[in-house]
């Protein structure tokens, strides 16, 4: 399965990338779990990626798509993939598309989970205080929001105007979730 995973901040892309990548038996590639790890070990990756992520900005396209494309040559992902946080913008999409379509393996869905703002909101708030994530506080998750409104988004029409788009409602207990997520992929009609 080649997966991307769409969707705001809290809406619980990640939660859910993880069961799909064992479900599937594929990677689970999550561009901010690989920024959180390159930051704790303070290597190059993580020194370039810091000031933007503690902003809740995006980090560069550049740098961000190098470090997928370099991702997605690994082994275990030959296999597939479940792409948690990546496209984030049109020019990482496109990118994708790109070496996809090299490969002659073209992505087979993009998930969009849908959930309200309050939800969100109610969501985040208790993740900051959970899991100590300095992008979580209060002023940062709204400018995150802001980034994902203005930047990802439009990964939403892009998706669809392709025939790739799986809308999912992520509100509810995680398991329904999943079982949401597998009806509709069950749906979907894969390419060759
Ligand atoms: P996440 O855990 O997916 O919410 O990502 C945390 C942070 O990592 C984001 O707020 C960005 O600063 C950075 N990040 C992760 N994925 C991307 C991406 N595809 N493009 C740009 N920045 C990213």
């Amino acid at each position: 399965m080649r997966l991307v995973v769409l969707g705001p901040p809290g809406a619980g892309k990640g939660t859910q990338a993880v069961k799909l990548a064992v479900q599937f038996a594929c990677a689970d590639v999550a561009t901010g779990d690989i920024f959180r790890a390159n930051v704790a070990q303070g290597t190059e990756l993580g020194r370039a990626a810091q000031e933007y992520m503690d902003r809740g900005d995006l980090v560069p396209d550049d740098v961000v798509i190098a470090m997928v494309m370099e991702r997605l040559a690994s082994q275990d992902c030959q296999a597939g993939f479940v792409l948690d946080g990546f496209p984030r913008t049109v020019a990482q999409a496109e990118a994708l598309d790109r070496r996809l379509a090299e490969q002659g393996s073209p992505l087979e869905a993009a998930l969009s989970f849908d959930v309200t703002e309050d939800e969100l909101l109610r969501r985040l708030a208790g993740r900051a205080a959970a899991q100590h994530r300095a992008d979580d506080a209060e002023q940062t998750i709204r400018h995150r929001l802001e980034v994902f409104a203005i930047k990802t988004r439009p990964l939403i029409d892009y998706y669809a105007h392709r025939g790739l788009l799986v809308p999912v409602d992520a509100i509810g207990p995680i398991e329904v979730v999943t079982k949401r997520i597998l009806g509709a992929l069950d749906g979907i009609r894969r390419p060759a």
